[in-house]
């Protein structure tokens, strides 16, 4: 599939990792918006998050999960963003669904 951030959990294209689980990817962001900016990724392909399904409830738990994790990590105690953009009109470009780790204000 002609997918960039299925290619990139694939390791067919390079990417900035910050962590690799069996379910989740997270990498830097190629044109970063905040002093760190982090995409965290499922590795299975759903396009937007208004095509989950039910079966993905524990799937877009754990991409949250691990957004909170890194933001631990990255010590962002004072606060960060985590940021789903969903659809053309909502910002979405990359047809994978991600969500965006803000942090390091
Ligand atoms: P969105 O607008 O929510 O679809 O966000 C897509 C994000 O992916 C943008 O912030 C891009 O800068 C980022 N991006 C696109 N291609 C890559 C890549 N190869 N590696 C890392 N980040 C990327
Ligand atoms: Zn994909």
């Amino acid at each position: 599939m002609n997918c960039i951030f299925c290619q990139i959990a694939n390791k067919e294209q390079p990417a900035d990792f910050v962590y690799e689980g069996d379910n989740v990817i997270a990498f830097k962001d190629i044109k970063p918006s905040a002093p760190v900016h982090i995409l965290v990724v499922p590795k299975k392909h759903i396009d937007s998050v208004k095509n989950l399904e039910e079966g993905d409830r524990d799937l877009v738990s754990e991409v949250i999960f691990t957004a909170k994790k890194i933001a631990k990590e990255q010590k962002f105690d004072e606060g960060y963003k985590l940021v789903f953009n969903v659809g053309r009109k909502g910002g979405q470009i990359i047809d994978h669904v991600h969500l965006h780790l803000l942090g390091g204000f």
